[in-house]
């Protein structure tokens, strides 16, 4: 199955974890729940910071 990336929806996706994608072309790593994507943000010491959806990110 190939996933697009759910801000630019590029095909720049690479599977970083079970359950868990990063796209080259953002930087930014997504995964689903239900068919939802949660977006991370990596941080500079590398955990994830997750970005609301409800900004003008969309
Ligand atoms: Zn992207």
């Amino acid at each position: 199955m190939t996933y697009r990336c759910p801000v630019c929806g590029g095909l720049q996706v690479g599977k970083v974890g079970s359950d868990q994608y990063y796209c080259w072309n953002c930087f930014l790593e997504f995964n689903y729940t239900h068919g939802v994507p949660n977006l991370y943000e990596l941080a500079e010491d590398g955990s994830l910071i997750a970005i609301e959806r409800n900004s003008d990110f969309v």
